[in-house]
């Protein structure tokens, strides 16, 4: 319990701290593609120095600023799993303005389209839930202990090789949203609509379950589309003992 209490508070305080320790690998990319656009935008200007830095902002926002030549990018970590090509929309729209030169209109459109995805719209709407104290809370619910059952599984599906990461339940009873991995929080939250006595402990592990198998299969891109339920993905969900049964009562209990 003293675990749990531990273990939630680091994840708040990450949450509420103003930087976020994110992979340095996504910060220079950031800034590579920053560096390329603004090139072409002020091919006579080198820039001395790309500074990137995610911040867990509620929102897609994205501040640039110019200092003895030194750029400095401050973005949201929403930005942590977009493909080049939205950084580079991204990029020409907060650039053109820094520079006062139009933006061509294929960028804005671009990243619109990116932004109203389906995913992307969940993303943001859960990224704002958990960004509010109030939004989650601990592993522990009022049946289910969300850490037990994470290592059950990891024993069982994963040699116990999982590293763990931060588990609560969501405040709000969701039926549409019954899981979600947060990569830029390594957290994975459950809806507690599934935290009942009625609902069989083995519909909540395939709920985890699932949501372990995103850390393990990452996300894959192809032709600039993110597809995060791969093949083996889907195949690995598929060796959840009894898999179409605990679906369909799944499916049946959101019906209900
Ligand atoms: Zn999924």
């Amino acid at each position: 319990m003293g675990e749990n209490k531990k273990s939630r508070a680091t994840y708040l305080d990450m949450l509420n701290r103003g930087e976020m320790q994110v992979a340095p690998q996504a910060a220079a990319r950031v800034a590579g593609v920053f560096e390329q656009v603004h090139r072409t935008l002020k091919p006579r200007t080198a820039l001395a120095s790309v500074e990137v830095r995610f911040r867990p902002y509620a929102n897609g926002n994205c501040q640039v600023q110019i200092q003895n030549g030194a750029l400095a990018v401050r973005l949201s970590d929403i930005y942590l799993g977009a493909p080049d090509e939205i950084i580079e929309a991204l990029a020409w729209m907060v650039l053109s303005k820094l520079c006062r030169k139009p933006v061509p209109p294929e960028y804005p459109n671009r990243f619109r389209s990116w932004m109203g995805r389906k995913e992307m719209r969940r993303t943001m709407h859960l990224v704002r839930q958990l960004r509010g104290r109030k939004t989650i809370s601990g592993p522990q619910g009022g049946c289910y202990n969300l850490e037990e059952l994470f290592e059950d599984l990891n024993h069982r599906f994963f040699h116990g090789l999982m590293a763990r990461p931060n588990l609560g339940w969501s405040r709000t009873a969701s039926r549409t949203l019954l899981g979600h991995w947060d990569p830029s929080h390594n957290a994975i939250v459950l809806s507690r609509f599934l935290d009942r006595p009625e609902v069989p402990r083995e519909v909540v592990e395939l709920v985890l379950y699932h949501e372990m198998l995103h850390l393990r299969y990452p996300a894959e891109h192809h032709n600039g589309r993110r597809r995060v339920h791969t093949r083996s993905f889907r195949e690995a969900e598929r060796q959840f003992p009894q898999y179409k049964e605990w679906s369909a009562a799944l499916r049946k209990l959101l019906h209900s």
